[in-house]
């Protein structure tokens, strides 16, 4: 239906970030003119300032709590940021806004005299965030020439719950329904030149009270105002310029989808991507009404449209999502599954405990199922309980993190021979789930969450890698956020040494280069740790002469798992004392335990049967016994750790074993140590492990030390957050503190390293095949396995033409005879040509020491940069 004034409407929602800032608002003023130009009526409907939700939310908690003063504090930030935006905005903010503050703090006063807040209460508090965008704006609008008016979104969308339903639900997460609605349209029809503007998130129930449609509501505000309307199309502008074949964040090279039609999106946004609220789709495909997502932020760029009438494309893969921070609750059904009633037993347990199912599969003798955590309020105590529970039925068993990892598109089910090669991504790694959406639109695995970023990006380079831009599949997200001038990534040695590396290439190549005064740097950071006794470096991350006589240099002692490297250490620094060297072999041959003890190291075992078989060789000699805190994890608990390096430790329900061996053998245990895994960025990981060493330790009063491993993760890798080392200290510092009879070890590798290194390799040649592109370098997986065994993305930067802007998408490959071999899938070149040189960044760590020569290839040679004149 069109506007009197002969003009179809098109409802336009502006996210948080895109109604935070002056220019984002001038974006908005051209996003109106252009649609008035080209004929179309625009309708407004705005999030609140970015965070300023948020902030609500911390109000109504500090309400909760009546914590003294915060309240008051809370509410002066959020007027500072609404006065400083209204400033730069050149509008009377006090005048514009003063009503919306004067009934929010009728709220809290409100909220204060009784023990609220209630749902209604807070309902009626978050939705402020919106009131004050919008009559921001509405007041810029009118100052830069176009009449605008301000509508209170709670006059034409009404809730329809159930007054039955929980006051949570009907207040905070409501319902609408949409209908055309001829009044509005009749009355916004009397003023064709005026531009409305209302508010997202907010609508009121039946007796005028202010309720929300649950947190990134918005998008479904503009959903039914657009059916209301019986707009042309509803536009969603937001700080992304579409919807992406994948998370962008997470792969770059991920493709922009130009068209999606309403069940596809639907399902994207349902398993994970962020970019649309699911419960937009419903409005919109039932109306009708196209949805374009757009960006404020790169206004010109198409975005994408999410329609009834796609092109048919036949069934086609269109996206992988990955959502993280999973619980699933494996059951081993004992024999029970014949049994009537077993699964309405098993899920009447679930719903007990109030706990939503998302995804379920099952075979004769378990049932699977995940837990969605968004959808429940997933404490230790209600999982003890749902256990407990359960195990009445059947041998439950959590399986915590996980991540649900999904291939999303039409007609999945007749791709199956294609997925054929897809899955190989998947072997060696356990799935604890697979499921097949009957709608079927997506597939999805359940993997240790640890894996799901890899394979998300393995499994795109596979489906998308290779494929020509068409009528769906866009450019690429790191092409669209180019802007001619190649990024910089701040403070990076190897940008400041281009000179020198280049130099350094010319004369050999392929050759890893190290920078001592990055190893230097991160060495004092780890002994700065004040809690930690002595640190000691695990040689195998990078086992140099030179790394390893700097690192003796200050003050780190070394971690060894075999004579080689017992053989190294000892070489590089003479006179070494063996106090500082530790020996923890895997499967070791009861003579190099034997060599360890002559040398004098300090020995590490983790399995009782060398002690019973040999306990000559342990004869009166001290010990660290490994232990595999996978399945001790809380006692009461059955919890499998994700990734427990099954091969590695002794779990703890064999230490009692394992000291009458040591027992028998006349050695003394006289230190607990716990490895956990790599790239750990949770800083509480090493004193939760200090707490159950400590704990273990009770059954070995000889015990001195803990040693909790190492695995600190290296900062910057791949976008990823880094570990923050004052956290870590401050989590090791309230761990000294409960067990002060121990000295505390850490061995780390990796984060003293990697930074340090780079691999620089030579283009050999270069190649396309239909729509693949690829650079040859005279060296690959032979140099570096990490991409290939682990699929680990090191960042490639051709060092030759630093500073050329990119102007290819290529596989970078090397020279082995294996498909494999590939340093890194769809990166962003300046033309590259035979005989430039390329950097494979952070190889520092794991690069040389794994190094191989397959293929009769010799690896890159290493060498160690003369420290910078000052
Ligand atoms: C490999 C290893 C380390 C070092 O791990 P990083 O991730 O490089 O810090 C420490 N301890 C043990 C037992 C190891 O096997």
């Amino acid at each position: 239906m069109m506007p009197a004034s002969g003009r179809p409407w098109v409802v336009c929602k502006f996210g948080g970030t895109s109604v935070s800032s002056r220019a984002r608002w001038d974006t908005i003023v051209e996003v109106v003119r252009t649609h008035r130009a080209e004929g179309r009526a625009p309708f407004l409907v705005c999030s609140a300032l970015q965070g300023i939700s948020d902030q609500l939310e911390a109000l109504c908690a500090q309400l909760a709590s009546a914590e003294p003063g915060a309240p008051e504090s809370t509410l002066n930030t959020i007027r500072e940021r609404h006065r400083a935006l209204g400033q730069d905005l050149g509008v009377e903010a006090e005048a514009v806004l003063s009503g919306e503050f004067a009934r929010l703090e009728r709220w809290v006063d409100e909220i204060q005299a009784t023990d609220g807040p209630s749902p209604r209460q807070r309902a009626a508090v978050l939705a402020t965030g919106e009131l004050l965008s919008t009559r921001l704006g509405a007041a810029y609008l009118s100052a830069q020439g176009l009449p605008a008016e301000w509508l209170d979104a709670r006059e034409f969308l009404r809730a329809t719950d159930d007054p039955h339903l929980p006051p949570r639900r009907q207040y905070l997460a409501a319902n609408c329904t949409s209908h055309a609605d001829p009044g509005l349209q009749a009355r916004l029809a009397d003023a064709p030149e005026t531009v409305y503007l209302t508010q997202g998130f907010i609508a009121s129930n039946a007796l005028d009270e202010t309720v929300l449609l649950g947190r990134g509501g918005s998008d479904t505000s503009a959903a039914h105002f657009a059916a209301k309307l019986e707009a042309e199309r509803t536009e969603v502008w937001t700080d992304v310029p579409g919807l992406f074949t994948a998370n962008p964040g997470e792969v770059p090279s991920g493709r922009l989808l130009r068209r999606l039609d309403y069940d596809e999106a639907q399902e994207l946004a349902t398993m994970g991507a962020r970019v649309l609220h699911p419960r937009c789709l419903d409005p919109a495909r039932r109306h009708q009404i196209p949805l374009h997502v757009r960006s404020t932020e790169a206004p010109s760029l198409d975005g994408t449209i999410v329609s009834g009438e796609g092109p048919d494309v036949g069934p086609q893969v269109k996206a992988i999502s990955a959502k993280t921070d999973i619980t699933a609750v494996s059951m081993d059904t004992l024999g029970m599954w014949q049994e009537v009633g077993f699964l309405a037993d098993v899920f009447q347990v679930f719903k007990h405990h109030g706990l939503s199912v998302d995804l379920m599969a099952t075979s004769e003798s378990n049932v699977t199922v995940t837990l969605d955590p968004v959808a429940n309020a997933l404490d230790p105590d209600i999982l003890d309980r749902l256990l407990h529970d359960l195990n009445r039925y059947c041998d439950a068993e959590l399986i915590d993190p996980c991540a649900i990892v999904s291939l999303v598109g039409r007609h999945i089910r007749s791709l199956l021979s294609e997925l054929g090669p897809a899955f190989e991504v998947f072997d060696e790694q356990k799935v604890h789930l697979v499921t097949q959406a009957a709608s079927d639109l997506n597939m999805s695995f359940v993997v240790d969450e640890d894996q799901a970023s890899r394979l998300v990006r393995e499994l795109h380079a596979q489906f998308f890698g290779h494929r020509a831009p068409d009528a769906v599949f866009g450019p690429r997200w790191q092409e669209l956020v180019e802007d001619g001038t190649p990024e910089e990534t701040p403070d990076v040695w190897w940008r400041e040494r281009r000179e020198a590396l280049l130099r350094l290439a010319d004369d050999e190549s392929p050759r890893y280069v190290y920078d001592p005064e990055v190893v230097t740097a991160r060495s004092d950071e780890v002994q700065g740790l004040g809690p930690i006794d002595q640190s000691f470096y695990a040689v195998k991350a990078n086992p140099h002469p030179e790394v390893l006589r700097l690192l003796e240099r200050r003050g780190l002692g070394f971690e060894c798992v075999s004579p080689g490297e017992l053989d190294r250490v000892f070489e590089a620094c003479p006179g070494l004392d063996p106090a500082r060297v530790l020996f923890q072999p895997n499967f070791a041959a009861p003579a190099e335990y034997a060599d360890a003890f002559e040398r004098g190291v300090h020995v590490t075992v983790d399995n009782v049967q060398p002690l019973a078989e040999h306990p000559d060789v342990f004869a009166g000699e001290e010990l660290f016994v490994r232990v595999d805190p996978g399945q001790g994890e809380g006692h009461h608990r059955k919890v499998r750790t994700a990734g427990a390096q099954s091969k590695f430790g002794v779990v703890p329900d064999d230490l009692g074993r394992l000291r009458a061996a040591v027992d028998q053998a006349g050695a003394t245990v006289v230190g607990l140590h716990a490895h956990v895994g790599s790239g750990i960025t949770d800083e509480s990981t090493w004193a939760g492990l200090v707490d159950l060493l400590a704990s273990l330790a009770a059954e070995f009063p000889a015990v001195r030390a803990l040693n909790v491993g190492g695995g600190l993760g290296v900062p910057n890798a791949s976008g990823g957050r880094p570990l923050d080392l004052d956290a870590l200290d401050a989590a090791l510092g309230k761990a000294a503190a409960r067990h002060p009879q121990y000295d505390l070890w850490m061995e780390p590798g990796r984060y003293l390293v990697a930074e340090a290194g780079v691999l620089l390799a030579r283009v050999t040649q270069t190649k396309t095949k239909d729509a693949a592109a690829y650079v040859g370098l005279d060296t690959g997986m032979n140099s570096l396995l990490r991409p290939a065994l682990y699929g680990a993305h090191h960042e490639i930067v051709n060092l030759s033409r630093l500073d050329e802007p990119p102007a290819m998408t290529a596989d970078v490959v090397g020279p082995v005879c294996e498909t494999g071999d590939v340093l890194g899938h769809d990166r962003r070149l300046p033309p590259t040509e035979p005989g430039d040189t390329l950097l494979v960044a952070t190889t520092g760590a794991y690069g040389a020491s794994m190094s191989n020569r397959y293929n009769l290839r010799e690896p890159a040679s290493e060498v160690m940069l003369a420290p910078e004149p000052a």
